[in-house]
């Protein structure tokens, strides 16, 4: 009979997500031996208040204050903590001790994802994170695997399911954001210091992962253009929904070519446009979606939880018995390539189209002369529509424009807007929004 190997993993943490991961550990250990090769067993679980009352009943002698000694006897380690420290100094010590690790913390790894990558492909160690994005949506490993004999030309991501909810209850009941907030607070979807998500921070933290899978090319925090949803309003949604569109927070990362043949990539977040009938514009509540545009594949769709703590420790368990496999088998860590060195482009160069809400003097000509300023800055426009609207009291008329753009670089835009409200006909820019998949 073959002898089984046993491999050691330590637990750091053990709140929403690493309880469940426990639990899993161990009510399913058979069947996690039997897929993997190799017995996966507990050997303790770090935690800062040993008798603190955890999500599921488990054994008492597991857990431990003592991060450092668990760490150094593990064949593997999960980093469920979260935060910055002591979470980075204790992986680079799994690292650094040849185990590999499983982690979910999407802001160390926006903040120092690239010296824990360096330090494992030195260590010749795996470092997997399916978790930090998209929770429970397996997108990560189609990417870096799957797909790794493609070339992907762009992503598009809702991966903060707080600000999808937020934008959902805003487009169904036609709430202002700081009620739909409220609701999300209530609904425990939003933290109650809510900044990470509604100012877009934790998608640009995803965004800067998938685009660095998806480019071959490590992408930093740093060239993530960010912008959150907390000036979107109930007339924005409105508006968008009059003309067909819903408002969505997206990352996007995309390839582009500039007018000499030069490629870069475009990182962003930021309130979107999409046409009601995108395949993202139906991700409602707090799920999360990522949609794929590959060279060969085509158009992919992932959908799914985004967080919660069973389905996110289905992605770490997903992650800790690939990298198992690798260490019952041997062989070289899966690792992920970082050879496109394609550059990050700023905000200036991104190409998208445009939705633009004018409030303008209902006159004669005022539609001629607006179209001919937006040619004169080489936007052209796709569709344009007024509305007017006459007021009760003075009897004014005013016209409400709305006007679609072909695709634009961000420059041309903001000069174009720029102009625009030195119109003398305009009374106001409603608002600019940013629009996808038209
Ligand atoms: P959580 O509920 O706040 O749990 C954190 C755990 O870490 C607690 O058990 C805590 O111990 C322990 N801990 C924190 N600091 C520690 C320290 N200095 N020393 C020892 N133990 C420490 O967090 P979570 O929601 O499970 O999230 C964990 C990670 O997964 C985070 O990086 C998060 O971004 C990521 N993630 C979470 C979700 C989700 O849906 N929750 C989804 C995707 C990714 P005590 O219990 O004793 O305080």
């Amino acid at each position: 009979m073959t002898e089984v190997r046993t491999l050691k993993v330590a637990l750091l943490g053990c709140g929403n997500v690493g309880a469940q991961v426990a639990r899993i550990l161990i009510e399913d250990a058979e069947a996690l031996a039997a897929r993997t090769g190799a017995r996966l067993e507990l050997s303790g679980i770090a935690v800062r208040n040993v008798n603190a009352k955890r999500d599921v009943e488990l054994p008492q002698e597991l857990f431990t204050t003592d991060a450092d000694t668990l760490v150094k006897d593990a064949d593997m380690v999960i980093e469920l903590m979260g935060g910055i420290e002591p979470a980075r100094s204790l992986i680079l010590t799994a690292i650094q001790n040849g185990a590999c690790v499983v982690t979910g913390n999407k802001a160390l790894l926006a903040q120092d994802g690239p010296t824990l990558y360096e330090e494992a492909d030195k260590a010749g160690v795996q470092l997997s994170y399916e978790a930090a994005v998209a929770g429970a949506i397996p997108i990560l490993r189609p990417i870096r695997d799957s797909l790794s004999g493609d070339r992907i030309t762009r992503v598009l991501g809702i991966v903060n399911g707080t600000t999808n909810f937020i934008l959902d209850q805003m487009d169904s009941t036609g709430a202002q954001f700081s009620d739909a907030l409220a609701e999300a607070q209530k609904l425990g979807y939003a933290e109650a210091d809510p900044t990470a998500d509604v100012e877009g921070h934790d998608a640009a933290a995803k965004a800067a992962i998938l685009a660095s899978l998806s480019f071959h090319t490590r992408f930093a925090l740093e060239n993530v253009h960010c912008e959150g949803i907390s000036n979107v309003s109930a007339a924005d949604i409105a508006a968008a929904k009059d003309a067909g569109f819903v408002i969505k927070l997206l990352a996007i990362a995309e390839k582009l070519t500039d007018a000499h043949g030069g490629e870069g990539v475009s990182v962003r977040v930021h309130p979107t446009l999409l046409p009601r009938e995108h395949p993202l514009a139906a991700v409602r509540g707090a799920f999360n979606a990522v949609f794929i545009e590959a060279e060969n594949a085509g158009e992919l769709m992932f959908y799914g939880q985004g967080a919660g703590g069973t389905p996110t420790a289905s992605a770490i368990l997903g992650d800790l018995i690939s990298s198992a496999r690798r260490l019952v088998l041997g062989g070289p860590g899966r690792t992920e390539t970082t050879t496109g060195h394609v550059p990050a482009l700023p905000i200036d160069a991104a190409q998208t189209s445009y939705y633009i809400g004018l409030d303008v003097a209902d006159q004669p000509g005022v539609l001629a002369k607006i179209a001919r300023l937006f040619a004169d800055h080489g936007v052209s426009i796709e569709i344009m529509r007024q509305t007017i609207h006459r007021d009760a009291d003075s009897n004014v008329e005013t016209a409400e424009l709305r006007i679609v753009t072909h695709r634009a670089s961000e420059a041309a835009l903001a000069a174009t807007v720029e102009a625009v409200k030195g119109l003398d006909v305009i009374n106001s820019v409603t608002s600019v929004l940013r629009v996808e998949g038209v």
